[in-house]
C-alpha cells in the first residue's frame, strides 16, 4: 500500500474548471473521503488519481513516485464504481479471477488469491454460483473481490454504495470499513452522503465548486467548520446562522444580537465592525425561561430520542434546536434560548470564513467512536 500526494491539481474542460488547485495527502493505509454536492469535482479528482483523466496542471505522487503522466494500467490502482458491471456469462469465481487472468498470472496463484479474496469478503460459498441470481449486496461484494484480488497499491471507490437501498448501504458501510481495516489499504472514497463519510473516513476533504473547502478528521470538520459552506453541509439538521453586525475586541467573549447578550469562545483578534454570522448547531441550543434571547415556537418534530423545535427569532428568521423529548414545548410558546458557548462558530458574512478563536488552538478530542452518526 502507498501514500497518495496530490499537488495543485487542476482540471479544466474547455472553459469550465472542474477542479481548482487541489492539494492533499492520503497517508498510507488511510480511508480518505472526497465529500461534496453533485458536480463539485469529486469524481474528476478521483479519475485523475486513477489515471483515467489527465490533469490540466498539477502533480500526483503514488508511493513517492510521480505518476501524473502514467497510464491508468501502469498505476496499480483498483477502481470500484457505483455501476459495477459483472460478466453475466461467468460465475463468481471467474468474475473475481478476471483481472488476474488478463494479467497472465499463473493458475495456482490465481486460485489462491481468489480464495483469499472470497474469504476476506465472506463469500466463499458463492464462488461457483452464477452472478445473475445474486442480491445487490453480494454483487457489490463480488465487484469488491475483483478489486482486492489484484492487491493494488490503492483503491479508488466512486459512490460504490449509491445503487443500494438504505438498509443495505448501512450494512455495506460497516463491511467496507472492516475490510479496509483488515487489508490496511489506502482508499479514496467519493460520496455526496455525509453519513457515509462520517461513518467510514479517517479524513474528509469537503469540496465545493472544484475547491477543497476543508480537510480534516470527521469530528474536526463537524466541530470546527472552516466555512459557512462546510458548516451548512455537515450535520442534519444543519447549523443555524444568526446574522448580526458588530465590532468585537480581541479576546471578546460576548456580543449582542438584537438586544440580547450572547456568549462567544474568546476571539484571537479584534474584528472591525462588519456583518457576522453566529453559528450554532441545533444540539447546542436549549430552551430556558430566563434568557434574554427570545423566540416563538413554530413547531416541533418528535424523533423518539429527541425533538427538533423550529423557532422564530425575529420576523422572517428561524432556527432549529434539537432538545430532549422530556422538555414540554408547544407551538406558540414564547421561550428563551441559551447556547453552548464552547461550541459556537463565528463567521464573517462576506467571506464565509470562520473567525479564529482561542478554542481553535486546542485540538479537537480523540475521534468519536465510529458508528455514531449525527442526525
Ligand atoms: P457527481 O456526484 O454528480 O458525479 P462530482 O462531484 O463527482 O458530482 P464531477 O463528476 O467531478 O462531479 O464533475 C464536476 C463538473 O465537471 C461537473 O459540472 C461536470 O458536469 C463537469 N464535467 C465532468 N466531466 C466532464 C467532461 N468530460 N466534459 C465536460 N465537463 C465535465
Amino acid at each position: 500500500m502507498a501514500e497518495i500526494r496530490v499537488q495543485q491539481l487542476h482540471k479544466a474542460f474547455a472553459e469550465f474548471t472542474a477542479v481548482k488547485d487541489s492539494s492533499f495527502t492520503v497517508n498510507d493505509g488511510e480511508f480518505f473521503c472526497l465529500l461534496g454536492p453533485s458536480g463539485c469535482g469529486k469524481t474528476t479528482t478521483l479519475r485523475m488519481i486513477a489515471g483515467l483523466e489527465l490533469p490540466t496542471s498539477g502533480q500526483i505522487f503514488l508511493g513517492g513516485e510521480d505518476v501524473t503522466r502514467k497510464r491508468a494500467s501502469a498505476r496499480d490502482i483498483a477502481f470500484v464504481f457505483q455501476m459495477f458491471a459483472l460478466y453475466p456469462h461467468m460465475n463468481v469465481r471467474q468474475n473475481i479471477a478476471f483481472p488476474l487472468v488478463s494479467q497472465g498470472m499463473a493458475r495456482a496463484e490465481i486460485k489462491q488469491r481468489v480464495l483469499d479474496a472470497a474469504r476476506t469478503l465472506q463469500i466463499t460459498e458463492l464462488l461457483d454460483k452464477s452472478v445473475s441470481g445474486l442480491t445487490s449486496g453480494d454483487r457489490q461484494r463480488v465487484a469488491l473481490g475483483r478489486a482486492i484480488v489484484r492487491q493494488p497499491l490503492a483503491f479508488m471507490m466512486d459512490e460504490p454504495l449509491g445503487a443500494l437501498d438504505a438498509e443495505f448501504r448501512e450494512m455495506m458501510c460497516e463491511e467496507l470499513r472492516n475490510l479496509h481495516d483488515r487489508l490496511g489499504a489506502t482508499t479514496v472514497y467519493v460520496t455526496h452522503d455525509q453519513r457515509e463519510a462520517m461513518f467510514m473516513a479517517d479524513k474528509i476533504a469537503i469540496m465545493n465548486q472544484g475547491v477543497i473547502e476543508q480537510l480534516g478528521a470527521p469530528q474536526e470538520i463537524y466541530e470546527r467548520p472552516a466555512t459557512v459552506f462546510v458548516a451548512d453541509f455537515m450535520g442534519s439538521p444543519s447549523m443555524n446562522f444568526i446574522p448580526f453586525e458588530a465590532a468585537l475586541a480581541s479576546g471578546a467573549t460576548s456580543a449582542t444580537i438584537g438586544a440580547a447578550p450572547v456568549g462567544l469562545p474568546a476571539l484571537c483578534e479584534a474584528v472591525p465592525a462588519r456583518p457576522l454570522l453566529y453559528g450554532v448547531r441545533p444540539e447546542h441550543g436549549s430552551l430556558t425561561g430566563d434568557s434574554a434571547f427570545r423566540a416563538e415556537v413554530l413547531g416541533t418534530e418528535y424523533l423518539g430520542t429527541c425533538q427538533i423545535v423550529t423557532l422564530a427569532t425575529a420576523p422572517g428568521s428561524t432556527l432549529r434546536a434539537k432538545i430532549d423529548v422530556k422538555t414540554p414545548v408547544r407551538r406558540g410558546d414564547h421561550v428563551g434560548l441559551a447556547f453552548d458557548v464552547a461550541q459556537i462558530t463565528l463567521f464573517d458574512q462576506a467571506s464565509g470564513r470562520s473567525i479564529r478563536t482561542l478554542r481553535d488552538d486546542v485540538p479537537v478530542g480523540a475521534p468519536r467512536a465510529r458508528g455514531v452518526l449525527h442526525g
